[in-house]
């Protein structure tokens, strides 16, 4: 299944992530380590997004190709420069679009958004929660997906206000209440901290010297990575790192 990434620290240019270091996102792309739940490689498209210097909201880049096809892709990973990075490589769900919209960071306001796994049972095993939802919400869904229906849930409730863990925890809790054996990595930041969940897929964190990077799988051996046991909640910053 799918593979992502999130980092706050140092500005750094978005090439070492995707491709640079032993493990990168775009090796991760089509020879990942740890793929449960079917998929082999992750070549359904890919997305990053990332946040200009002084600016509150980000820039997102996304495609439907394969990342390794993309030719303009390492020059401008190259040349962008960044504190704050979500990216990440899409394997399909069997009966989902491949298109451009399905592909994560989905993105609302300065937030952006990456979803893991699969919804059993979707959709109607979710339709009462997404029932809960605004109407227009559900009409601007960016793709008809389980990925997209969890950002609109994830999303209603930071406009709502909501504390930005309660809202993804609370996610995570009401869906798999409908759909058990869902598997639900959730990866949200605003550009100052990073929040993810296990829930069915494995999860990684390196933290330490003033940055934090989250990843699906560890970028490179250095041995300060530690891996996330299921069902955990993690919200990081550059300082600080809490795992419930
Ligand atoms: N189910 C989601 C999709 O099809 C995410 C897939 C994944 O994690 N591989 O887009």
């Amino acid at each position: 299944m799918c593979r992502h990434l999130g980092y706050v620290g140092p500005a750094v240019p978005l090439k070492e992530f995707l491709f640079d270091l032993p493990h990168a996102l775009s090796r991760q792309a089509w020879a990942p380590r740890d793929m449960r739940g079917g998929g082999t490689i992750n070549a359904d498209g890919f997305g990053a997004g990332w946040y200009p210097p002084g600016a509150a909201t980000p820039i997102r880049y996304r495609s439907a190709m394969p990342i390794w096809t993309d030719s303009a892709l390492p020059a401008l990973a190259a040349a962008t420069t960044s504190g704050a990075l979500l990216a990440a490589v899409r394997s399909a769900t069997a009966g989902m679009p491949v298109t451009e919209t399905a592909a994560a960071p989905f993105t609302d306001g300065r937030w952006l958004f990456s979803h893991n796994g699969v919804v059993r049972g979707w959709p109607g095993s979710i339709a009462g929660l997404a029932g809960d939802l605004p109407v227009e919400d559900l009409l601007t869904l960016d793709a008809p997906t389980d990925s997209a229906a969890l950002w609109a849930l994830v999303r209603a409730r930071l406009r709502a206000g909501w504390p930005p863990a309660k809202a993804v925890a609370e996610v995570v809790a009401e869906v798999l209440a409908v759909a058990p054996q869902s598997r639900l990595n959730l990866l949200l930041t605003d550009g100052a901290q990073l929040i993810a969940t296990t829930a069915g897929h494995a999860l990684s964190v390196r933290s330490g010297g003033g940055a934090v990077l989250i990843a699906s799988e560890p970028l490179d051996a250095d041995p300060s990575w530690q891996s996330i046991p299921d069902g955990r909640l993690v919200v990081a910053t550059p300082s600080r790192l809490d795992i419930s």
